[in-house]
């Protein structure tokens, strides 16, 4: 087991990876930007290292600072949470190059799911279903137009670099898709330095479906289950809910298994996320993310297992704590994202956080890296909490939520809070009945 491990990360995710560390008796040292001096998880670490400035690019990102911060204090292991270099294979590569374990899976891994085309490609030869579509990039109009007429419209132009759903265009015609292959270009190659794209079936009506797997890079895979996490804004969940209100049992272990089955093929290492689109009893593979999600709590709600626990354990050569039969699902749970927004415009609001009072009571959880009196700076993302609700079933779940969320009290700032209020109370939420265009639409109704 490691001595100690340091946490590449800040905010509620920080403090949720430093408490598994504690947990499991491991020494903490924790990175921070100098805009973060007084944040909850350099105050709980028993080490902490002033990495750089305020902007990310100079600290949270800075490989450099971070792999020196690990030589000064000796850390045998690095946590890299979610977001920042998380999913970078360069930072996985140079942590081994210096005898430091990046809790995560090899450089070579995070590179094929980095590559989108390269890892449908992957998941296609790994017996996981796919959306129909181009075989690889698209080099020209013409082939475009043949592969688009081949799977049928609409159709959508997708980056191979992509990411936060940027480069991508729908075309519902052959008259829109020269267009819209030139805008998809266009905007890869500005965001991304490559403009690679491909073609894929627009599913019109889906729902989002993740499933959970592990590898303990042994040749071994097991799935945790899915999650649902259809209601988004801009491509960026809000809530997320497992079991999916969509699956039967049967389905699960369907897709599960053949997850599983793909994690173990492809000797993965640690956490995974294999991302579907779900429509009409169908799943079509779209993505993998290759750390810990932001909404991994639902999962251990379900499951009672901690998930950083096991990504400790595998990185360390330990395995797994548990066998596929061992993993059971329990009731309902369902986290909301809470930000510094404005719930309708959702325009960031920093500031003093001036009280802040946490819900409780059987099946809540709060992860949170803020305080009364914290002040939010203005350098990072919005998420200032996670509400996780556990119920013995999905009605229970929602009974427990709406409590909870009348409970939350965040005073000085604005947060997304009330937007959850509204949708605890909608019929359609409440019945389960939503695909990933239905916050949209209903925000955009301002009801
Ligand atoms: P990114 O990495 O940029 O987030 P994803 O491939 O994960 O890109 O897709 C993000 C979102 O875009 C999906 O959750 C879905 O809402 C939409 N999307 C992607 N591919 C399709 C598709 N083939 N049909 C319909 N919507 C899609």
């Amino acid at each position: 087991m490691f001595q100690k491990i340091l946490i590449a990360n800040r905010g509620e995710i920080a403090l949720r990876v430093l408490r598994a560390c504690k947990e499991l008796g491991i020494q903490t040292v924790v990175v921070h930007s100098t805009a973060d001096s007084d944040a909850m998880h350099v105050r709980l670490a028993d080490e902490s290292v002033c990495i750089g400035p305020p902007p990310s690019r100079e600290s949270y990102l800075n490989i450099h600072q971070i792999v020196a911060a690990c030589e000064i204090t000796g850390a045998d292991a690095v946590h890299p949470g979610y977001g920042f270099l998380s999913e970078n294979a360069k930072f996985a590569d140079i942590l081994a190059a210096h005898n430091i374990t990046f809790i995560g899976p090899s450089g070579d891994h995070i590179r094929i799911m980095g590559d989108k085309i390269e890892a449908k490609r992957t998941a296609k030869r790994l017996g996981i279903p796919v959306v129909p579509g181009s075989d690889g990039a698209i080099s020209d109009d013409k082939e475009a137009k043949r592969v688009a007429a081949e799977i049928g419209y609409p159709v959508i132009i997708k980056a191979s670099a992509g990411g936060g759903g940027r480069g991508m265009k729908v075309a519902h015609t052959e008259a829109d898709l020269e267009v819209a292959l030139q805008t998809a270009k266009s905007e890869a190659g500005a965001a991304f330095g490559d403009d690679a794209v491909y073609i894929e079936k627009y599913l019109e009506k889906p729902r989002h479906i993740e499933v959970q797997v592990f590898g303990d890079g042994a040749g071994r895979g097991v799935h945790f289950g899915e999650r649902d996490c259809s209601l988004q804004r801009r491509h960026q969940k809000v809530w997320e809910e497992a079991n999916s209100p969509a699956l039967n049992a049967e389905e699960r272990s369907r897709i599960g298994d053949i997850c599983a089955r793909a994690i173990a093929d492809l000797g993965y290492s640690g956490a995974g996320t294999i991302e579907f689109l779900y429509e009409n009893g169908e799943f079509y593979f779209i993505e993998m993310n290759t750390r810990l999600q932001v909404e991994h709590p639902v999962t251990e709600a379900i499951t009672g297992i901690d998930l950083v626990h096991e990504q400790i354990r595998v990185a360390s050569g330990g395995g797994l704590s548990v066998r596929q039969e061992d993993i059971k699902f329990n009731g309902h749970a369902i986290e909301c994202r809470i930000n510094a927004e404005d719930p309708r415009t959702f325009a960031p609001s920093p500031g003093t956080i001036t009280h802040f009072h946490t819900p409780g009571g059987l099946g809540i959880r709060v992860d949170s890296g803020v305080y009364s009196g914290y002040k939010i700076p203005p350098y990072y993302d919005s998420l200032i909490g996670k509400l996780i609700v556990h119920g013995r079933n999905r009605v229970e779940c929602m009974m427990r939520l709406r409590r909870a969320l009348d409970e939350f009290v965040v005073d000085g700032i604005k947060t997304t809070l009330p937007l959850f209020r509204d949708l605890v109370g909608n019929p359609d939420i409440a019945n389960g009945d939503y695909d990933i265009h239905w916050l949209e639409k209903y925000l955009a109704k301002g009801e």
